[in-house]
Formats: structure tokens, C-alpha cells, sequence
């Protein structure tokens, strides 16, 4: 596998201003022409902006698909080389950190079940010590901004500049109108408490169900938020992961075409 630098930092550095910033791409990478072509069609919409991917899923249970792991790396280059879409991919361990880097990925996010464990949001944080990549950082999967914030910080304290936050809602139990709840007051108090940061929110995995996601990235929208993650899959109904809330990529860009947002920058 041959390993290359990223060459889009630059067209990163002006996403990072564009409003509303838009992430979409499937749950999971499956192949690599699922990926290409996800990247392909999603680039034909014209609103998406970055591709992401999970390459190594952290499953809630063991036994479900956990990723297709290094192996998607050249995939999402491939896409990338294909459309021009800088690509985005979560990391929970300093090796996914490593090889991420190793395969040009653009910006990295840190999952909702990684955020809610200081270890290991701190082995992250050294394995990115001296790197310039952005990163994203998830809710954890409780209603705790304490632990964002300390996720935020151990990020900050590794030298990373470019932080992002990701709202994708609150985890409970039993059955809900959402997957996870928004409880919108939180990420409007870590609004407050890191104005100047990336906010974007995450309406596919609060909604859990296609039929929420409008609502949902409005309220988004709505709210002044910079940008959105949304997942999207060339056969939605047949996802390794994440099914229920995926749509094709064209739904996808009526989706998106939809959403009024009160600031728009190119
Ligand atoms: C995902 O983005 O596919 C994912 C696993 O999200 P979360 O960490 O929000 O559950
Ligand atoms: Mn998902």
C-alpha cells in the first residue's frame, strides 16, 4: 500500500470558513467502489463539501461489523483523487491516528463512545502531539459537557489548532423519538463556551431515521450552527452499519438543498 501526503490542506483552510460547512459519505466504508462512488454522486449534488467514512466502527455490541479497518485507507484516497473532496475519518486509538496520517486523511474525528473515556481521548491526544491535521470532536455519548469540554481541552493541549465540536445528540434508554436526544441547551452552552470553535451538528445520528433528518438540520440551521455531518449510502437499506438513518446521495442533495440557514460564506 503506497502511503501519500495529504494535497488539500489549503482547500481545508477554506472550508474550515465556509458556511455552512457540509460532511456527508457513509456510516462505514464497505468497498471501494461503494466509497468512490458514495464520493462521486454526493460531489455531483454540489453541496457536499467532504467525504466521510468510518473505517474503524466502535460497535455498541461485539459480533456486528467493526470496520473494514487500514485496508479502506486507499479507498478514501481513491475517492478523494476522483473528486476532489477532502476526506474525513474517526480515530479512537493512537495506531488509527498513525495510519490516518500515514494515508493523507484530511481531518479526523473523535467518535461519541471515545469522548466519554479521558484515556482514551488522551492516547489520542499524544498520538497527535506535533501533527497538523483537524479534528472534530463528538458529544460523548451522555449528557456530560464536562467530559467534552476535557476532550476539547486534551486536544487543544496536544497542539491541534483547527478543533471542531460535533452535536450528534445524547444517548438513553428505552425507546425515544430520537436515536439521541439533541438536548439542544447543551450544545448551546458549548456554544458559549467555545465560541470561536467549529460547531457542527450531526442530525443522522440524533435522528437514527431518514424521516428526522430535515427537521433536525434545521433546527441546526436554526440555531446558527456552522455546518453538518450527514451520512449517506449508495444502497441505503442494505448499510453494513446505520441503515435506518442513511439516504442515497442524491436524497442527500434534496435534503440539503432544503435547509434555509441565516449565514451562508463561500
Ligand atoms: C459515526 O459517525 O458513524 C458514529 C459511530 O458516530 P457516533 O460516534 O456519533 O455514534
Ligand atoms: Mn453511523
Amino acid at each position: 500500500m503506497q502511503a501519500t501526503p495529504s494535497t488539500s490542506k489549503t482547500l481545508v483552510d477554506e472550508l474550515w470558513e465556509k458556511r455552512p460547512l457540509i460532511i456527508s459519505g457513509p456510516c462505514s466504508a464497505e468497498s471501494e467502489e461503494q466509497v468512490v462512488e458514495t464520493a462521486i454522486r454526493l460531489k455531483k449534488t454540489g453541496k457536499v463539501d467532504m467525504l466521510r467514512a468510518g473505517i474503524w466502527k466502535p460497535r455498541t455490541r461485539p459480533g456486528s461489523f467493526e470496520g473494514v479497518g487500514t485496508i479502506g485507507l486507499p479507498w478514501l484516497q481513491k475517492a478523494k483523487a476522483a473528486t476532489g473532496l477532502p476526506i474525513a475519518v474517526e480515530v479512537a486509538m493512537p495506531k488509527q491516528v498513525e495510519d490516518s496520517l500515514t494515508f493523507g486523511v484530511d481531518v479526523l474525528w473523535i467518535g461519541a463512545r471515545t469522548t466519554v473515556n479521558p484515556f482514551s481521548v488522551q492516547d489520542v491526544a499524544d498520538a497527535l502531539r506535533g501533527a497538523d491535521v483537524p479534528v472534530l470532536i463528538k458529544n460523548p455519548i451522555n449528557p456530560d459537557i464536562e467530559l467534552w469540554t476535557g476532550a476539547v481541552e486534551r486536544i487543544a493541549k496536544a497542539g491541534i489548532k483547527k478543533i471542531g465540536l460535533i452535536h450528534r445528540g445524547f444517548s438513553s434508554y428505552g425507546n425515544t423519538e430520537y436515536r439521541n436526544a439533541p438536548m439542544w441547551h447543551l450544545a448551546i452552552e458549548m456554544r458559549r463556551r467555545f465560541p470561536d470553535v467549529l460547531f457542527i451538528n450531526d442530525p443522522s445520528h440524533i435522528s437514527g431515521r431518514r424521516d428526522l433528518l430535515l427537521p433536525v438540520g434545521q433546527k441546526a440551521a436554526d440555531l446558527d450552527f456552522d455546518g453538518l455531518i450527514l451520512e449517506s449510502h449508495i444502497d441505503p437499506d442494505n448499510a453494513w452499519s446505520d441503515a435506518k438513518q442513511q439516504v442515497t446521495p442524491e436524497r442527500m442533495g434534496e435534503i440539503l438543498n432544503s435547509y434555509v440557514w441565516r449565514h451562508q460564506k463561500a
